[in-house]
């Protein structure tokens, strides 16, 4: 880490509007490993001016689900309501520096002139009005009790920036209008308190979505009329769902705690996020956050919308389940049983993380230790319609079952190994390929066409409930 790189800033700065979506994991996530490669600082902004839409409960849903995540920032949270005085105070030295203007024009005028813009099909600019009127003209209004907005004077000249993912951007201060600064009730507007925050924050990387990317030429103009540093800019593609379209809530699921109802792992969920518009085509995908934070390249963030692919990221979750410790789950799944009703409190934790390790290989999401635990508790009551189909056509199938069914009986342990070499031997016995039981076996104590190994599953079961589900099967196959 060289001397400069420790100088490094980044923050999130989500809105209290809602709930935290992924996008905005996305952005924070993004934000923290270039923060942690570089040794730097990973700030949270809370952006709560918009006192209609933010709520306090929102905000504390952000701050948990942030820090369930682990994505918790390195410092106390900066509400950005909290700092309205420097906002202002920014405005005020923009208009005595004549950087700004007060702006008279009333909202129905503005209006108008929308109107007339539309008509004439040309893209609405503001008039220009009040950019040139005089001290006086000014006074007079103000005496008069006129209300009036701040707007900000674009200085004529070219903005140019480096993004770091959209690279060489130049726009033509021509093409920004006089945009307002404060409103008429005198509260300042977002292109103004993100600047003041983040120079007073001393960002030194903003690091944010797609849909900021027209913000920047104008919050660059601000910095540099308040003669504040201008920080780098990254802006970060957007999320698209398959269809092409921007991710919505109409897609799915979309806000974390939607994604840790259904089961993900924080680990997960930050893999699969991870990988968008940066390692959408790895052969190997699978990375803990300390991983990430060695292998993400922000040099190799491309700028073409990310498709989210919801299984694609429920596969990822299994693998990093599947890494996990049994020991580790079991605190999740424990619950998971017991509001199922299948366990009680006192159930053992040695036969629960037996259980867990058994299942895990073949697990998605941590929900669907419900879906696939079942069994080990309850006989199946509906059998996986495409296993039967596909394994159990044999005319003799039932035979074969009832010959299993009887043979087991012989057994004097449910040991999965006696099971098995029960189950090789009969199969031997009658010239068939052991699959030819094993499938039958499978369906019948598990209902499902895949499953971890069945053997361990049946001892687990113990013989009796193996018995009785080879028997169920038969009837069920009438
Ligand atoms: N508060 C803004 C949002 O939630 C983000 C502003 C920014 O990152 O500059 O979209």
């Amino acid at each position: 880490m060289n001397q400069h790189a420790q100088k490094i800033r980044v923050r999130f700065a989500p809105s209290p509007t809602g709930h935290l979506h992924i996008g905005g994991v996305r952005t924070a996530l993004f934000n923290y490993l270039y923060a942690r490669q570089m040794g730097g600082t990973y700030c949270l902004r809370i952006e709560d001016t918009d006192k209609e839409r933010s709520t306090n409960a929102n905000m504390q849903e952000i701050l948990s689900a942030l820090e369930w995540l682990g994505l918790s920032p390195d410092e106390t949270p900066v509400i950005q309501s909290e700092h309205s005085q420097e906002h202002l105070e920014a405005a005020d030295q923009l208009l005595r520096e004549g950087k700004a203007y007060r702006c008279f024009c009333t909202k129905e005028g503005l209006e108008a002139d929308k109107i007339k813009a539309e008509s004439e099909k040309r893209a609405y600019r503001y008039s220009g009005r009040c950019r040139e009127l005089s001290e006086n003209e000014i006074q007079a209004k103000l005496d008069t009790g006129l209300p009036y907005t701040v707007r900000f004077r674009i200085p004529e000249g070219i903005t140019r920036f480096k993004d770091m993912v959209y690279k060489d951007i130049a726009v033509n201060n021509e093409e920004i209008d006089d945009f307002i600064i404060l409103r008429s009730d005198g509260s300042p507007i977002y292109q103004l308190s993100v600047v003041v925050d983040d120079a007073n924050m001393n960002i030194t990387h903003v690091i944010r979505g797609e849909d900021h990317l027209s913000n920047t030429p104008k919050q660059i103009l601000l910095y540099l009329a308040l003669g504040k540093k201008v920080p780098k800019f990254g802006h970060l593609p957007l999320i698209l769902a398959q269809d092409g379209k921007r991710l919505s809530k109409r897609h799915g699921a979309s806000s974390v705690d939607e994604f840790k109802e259904m089961g993900f792992l924080p680990e997960g969920l930050l893999n699969g996020l991870a990988l968008l518009g940066w390692g959408d085509n790895m052969p190997k995908p699978i990375f803990s956050l300390d991983e990430l934070i060695k292998r993400f390249d922000f040099a190799r963030v491309n700028k073409k919308g990310a498709i989210f692919d919801p299984d694609k990221l429920a596969w990822i979750n299994g693998q990093h389940l599947s890494r996990s410790e049994a020991k580790d789950m079991w605190p999740f799944v424990k619950p998971l049983w017991q509001n199922a009703g299948w366990i009680d409190p006192g159930f053992s934790d040695e036969d629960g993380i037996r259980y867990t390790d058994l299942l895990k290989s073949r697990i998605r999401l941590l929900n669907e230790f419900v879906l696939y635990g079942k069994y080990l508790f309850k006989d199946p009551l509906t059998f996986d319609m495409k296993a039967i189909d596909k394994h159990l056509q044999s005319p003799d199938i039932k035979k074969y079952i009832s010959i299993l069914s009887t043979s087991f009986q012989s057994l004097k342990s449910s040991s999965a190994e006696e099971m098995e070499a029960k189950l090789r031997e009969v199969a031997d016995m009658h010239e068939i390929k052991a699959s030819m039981l094993i499938h039958p076996l499978r369906i019948a104590v598990t209902g499902f066409g895949v499953s971890p190994d069945i053997f361990k599953i049946c001892e687990i079961l113990g013989l009796e409930t193996v018995i009785r589900r080879l028997n169920l099967l038969k009837i069920f196959l009438v």
